[in-house]
C-alpha cells in the first residue's frame, strides 16, 4: 500500500521499497488531475528517494453544480407529462 488516508484531513506516503513511513519533500505540477510527488524514506536502513503521481481517476460523486446541470438535462429530455408527475410528486 503506497498512499492510506487516515482520517479525512491526512494522507500518508510509504516507501515503496521497505514500506516505512515516507515524507513528501515537494511536488510538481504535471496537469490539472495530475501531480507529481517527491518524496523521501525515512526508515535510516534505507533512505529511498522517489517520485510518485497522485491523480484524480473519477468521481465518486460529481461536484453539485454538475450534478444540477445533469439533473436539469434529464429532466428536460422526457416528455413534458413525464416531467410534469415527477415534479409534482417532488412537491408533495
Ligand atoms: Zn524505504
Amino acid at each position: 500500500m503506497l498512499f492510506i488516508c487516515r482520517d479525512d484531513k491526512e494522507m500518508r506516503v510509504y516507501c515503496p521499497h521497505c514500506r516505512a513511513k515516507a515524507l513528501v519533500r515537494s511536488s510538481q505540477f504535471q496537469s490539472d488531475t495530475v501531480r507529481e510527488l517527491y518524496c523521501d524514506c525515512t526508515n535510516s536502513k534505507c533512505l529511498s528517494r522517489f517520485v510518485m503521481s497522485l491523480s484524480h481517476k473519477h468521481d465518486v460523486q460529481p461536484p453539485l453544480e454538475k450534478m444540477n446541470g445533469m439533473l436539469e438535462e434529464m429532466l428536460r429530455a422526457l416528455p413534458h407529462d413525464q416531467r410534469q408527475a415527477l415534479i409534482s410528486n417532488f412537491n408533495r
